[in-house]
C-alpha cells in the first residue's frame, strides 16, 4: 500500500472511529470556548455544538450535584495544561445528572504549542450504581454483624440473671444498645392470668400499668405483629391512636405465652415521614425484634425455672410449709432488718401434743394427714407478712416481722383454740382432736441472735408441755395461760 492510500485508510478508520464511539469528545480551544464535538458527545449529552455558544463546558455540563472540588481541579490542569483523569457527575441536557470518567488532554503543534484541549467522557452511571449497591450491602453487612455480636452478649447476660428484677433490669439496658431507636414496655401475666402488667419500660412512649389479652393484636392471634407498612392494618387497642409504628411480640415460655414485648417507633410520625423510608427501615428492625422476643422469652423461662426449684428445695412436701433451711435464711433476714429499723420480731415455736401416741394409735398415715390439716390451719390462721414453718417432724415456728410479744400471744392463743376445735378424719374415720403447745420470744428483749431466740422459744415451749400442754407460754409472760 503507499502512502496516499495508507493515509486514506488512515481518514476513512479515523472517521468511523470518531462516529461509533460511545465516548463524548470534546475539543477546546486553550482559552475554553467550544469548537468540536462528535456524534457520541451528542448522543450521551444531548448538546449540540451551537449550544455552546458564548458559554464554557463547565456552565452548561456542571449539574449542582458535581463535586466543587473536582470541578477547581478541572480548571487547574487546564491552566497549567497538564492531562488530568477524574471522576466527576455531570448533567445532560434533559437535566438528568450522571456520572462520567472524564480525560483531559492539552494538545501541542509541531512547535509545541498549545492549541487545543481534549476531554474525553465515558459514563460510569452503572459501574457506580453497582458500587453503591456494593457499599450499602457492606454497611447493612457491618450493620448485621454489629447487632449479632450485640445479641449474643446480650444473651450471655440475660441468662446470668437470677431474678426476674436482675432480669428485667438486663432486658432495658439491652434493648435500649440494640434497637435504640424504639421505645419499649415488657408486660408480663398476672398470676390469675387475667391481664398482662407492666413489668419494665423505657423510652417515653406512653405505657399502661396493665392491659388485657384482647387489647393486643399479637395476642389475640397467637403470633407476632407489625404495624406501620401495610396498606391494611389496625393498631392495637393498647396502643390508642398512635401514628407511629410498632411491633407486639409475644413472650412465650415452656409453650405458654407469658407475656408480650412492644416495641414503638415513636419518631417516625407516619403523618410525616414518608412511607417508603419507615417501610425499609421498620422491615430491617423486625428480624431483630423476633430475635430479642426470642431470647427474653428463653430467659424468662430460665429464671421462672430456677425460682421453681428454688422454692422446691424451700418448701416442706408434706404441707407444702417453709422449711428450716428458708426458715433459717429468712429468719435472719428479718432480724438484720429489725436491728437496723429498731423494729420488733417475734418468733412462736410450735410442737403437737402426745403426738407419738397419737401415731401408735391411729397410724403413721393418719398422722401425716393430721399434720397436712395442721399445715393448711398454720398457713391460713396468721396475719399476712407472718410465716409459718415446718422445721422438723411435728415441729413448727411461726417468724412474725414487726409483731410485739403481745400480738404472738394473741395470735398464737387463737391459733391453739382453732386447732382444738378442728374435726379429723383419716380414710372415712373419725380421729380424735389434737391439741398443740406454743412458745414465744422476742426481738429484742429476749436475745438479739436467732439462735438465741430460737433457744428462747423452746424453752418457753417446754414450759408449756410442762404446765399441761394446750397453752402458749410466752418468755415475757409471768403466769401462762391454758388455751380453752
Ligand atoms: P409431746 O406432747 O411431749 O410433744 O409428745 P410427743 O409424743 O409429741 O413427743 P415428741 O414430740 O418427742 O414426738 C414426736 C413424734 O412425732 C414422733 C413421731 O412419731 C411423730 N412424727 C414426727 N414426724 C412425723 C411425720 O412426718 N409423720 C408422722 N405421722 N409422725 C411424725
Ligand atoms: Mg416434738
Ligand atoms: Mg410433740
Amino acid at each position: 500500500m503507499d502512502t496516499d492510500s495508507r493515509n486514506r485508510a488512515a481518514r476513512y478508520f479515523a472517521e468511523l472511529v470518531l462516529e461509533h464511539t460511545t465516548d463524548a469528545i470534546l475539543m477546546t480551544d486553550p482559552d475554553d470556548t467550544v469548537v468540536w464535538l462528535n456524534p457520541g458527545f451528542e448522543r450521551m449529552y444531548g448538546y449540540r455544538l451551537e449550544d455552546f455558544a458564548g458559554k464554557t463546558p463547565e456552565e452548561l455540563l456542571d449539574s449542582p450535584e458535581t463535586d466543587a472540588e473536582t470541578t477547581a481541579q478541572v480548571l487547574q490542569a487546564l491552566r497549567e495544561r497538564r492531562p488530568l483523569q477524574v471522576e466527576v457527575q455531570n448533567r445532560r441536557r434533559s437535566g438528568a445528572t450522571f456520572w462520567v470518567e472524564k480525560k483531559l488532554m492539552p494538545l501541542f503543534d509541531a512547535e509545541g504549542r498549545h492549541i487545543h484541549n481534549m476531554s474525553i467522557s465515558r459514563d460510569i452511571s452503572e459501574r457506580k450504581e453497582m458500587e453503591s449497591d456494593a457499599n450499602e450491602m457492606i454497611e447493612a453487612e457491618t450493620h448485621r454483624q454489629h447487632e449479632r455480636r450485640l445479641l449474643s452478649q446480650i444473651s450471655e447476660w440475660l441468662y446470668s440473671a437470677k431474678s426476674l428484677d436482675e432480669l428485667l433490669m438486663v432486658v432495658k439496658k439491652s434493648m435500649q444498645t440494640l434497637l435504640p431507636e424504639a421505645d419499649g414496655q415488657l408486660y408480663i401475666y398476672s398470676n390469675l392470668r387475667d391481664t398482662l402488667e407492666l413489668a419494665a419500660r423505657w423510652g417515653d412512649s406512653p405505657a399502661h400499668d396493665h392491659i388485657g389479652a384482647e387489647d393486643c393484636w399479637a395476642l389475640r392471634r397467637g403470633r407476632a405483629y407489625s404495624f406501620g407498612t401495610k396498606a391494611i392494618e389496625f393498631a392495637c387497642s393498647h396502643v390508642g391512636d398512635e401514628a407511629s409504628p410498632f411491633f407486639c411480640l409475644p413472650i412465650i415460655a415452656h409453650g405458654e405465652t407469658i407475656g408480650l414485648l412492644h416495641l414503638c417507633f415513636s419518631a417516625f410520625d407516619r403523618s410525616i415521614v414518608p412511607r417508603d423510608f419507615i417501610e425499609s427501615f421498620v422491615q430491617r428492625r423486625w428480624e431483630v425484634g423476633l430475635l430479642c422476643a426470642e431470647q427474653i422469652s428463653l430467659a424468662v423461662a430460665n429464671v421462672q425455672l430456677r425460682h421453681e426449684l428454688q422454692d422446691q428445695s424451700m418448701r416442706d412436701p408434706l404441707t407444702n410449709l417453709w422449711n428450716r433451711r428458708w426458715f433459717m435464711e429468712a429468719s435472719q433476714r428479718e432480724l438484720n432488718r429489725a436491728r437496723s429499723s429498731g423494729g420488733s420480731l417475734c418468733i412462736v415455736s410450735l410442737d403437737v401434743d402426745h403426738f407419738k401416741s397419737f401415731n401408735d394409735q391411729h397410724g403413721h398415715d393418719a398422722g401425716d394427714s393430721v399434720l397436712r390439716e395442721f399445715g393448711a390451719l398454720l398457713s391460713s390462721r396468721f396475719p399476712p407478712g407472718w410465716s409459718p414453718c415446718r422445721i422438723g417432724g411435728e415441729e413448727f415456728v411461726v417468724l412474725c416481722p414487726g409483731a410485739t410479744p403481745e400480738d404472738a400471744a394473741r395470735e398464737a392463743e387463737e391459733f391453739l383454740r382453732a386447732v382444738s376445735e378442728v374435726e379429723l378424719n383419716h380414710a372415712g374415720v373419725s380421729l380424735p382432736r389434737i391439741t398443740v403447745s406454743a412458745g414465744i420470744s422476742a426481738f429484742p428483749e429476749d436475745g438479739r441472735q436467732i439462735e438465741r431466740l430460737m433457744k428462747v422459744a423452746d424453752e418457753a415451749l417446754y414450759r408449756a408441755k410442762e404446765l399441761g400442754r394446750n397453752r402458749v407460754v410466752s418468755s415475757r409472760r409471768k403466769t401462762p395461760r391454758k388455751v380453752a
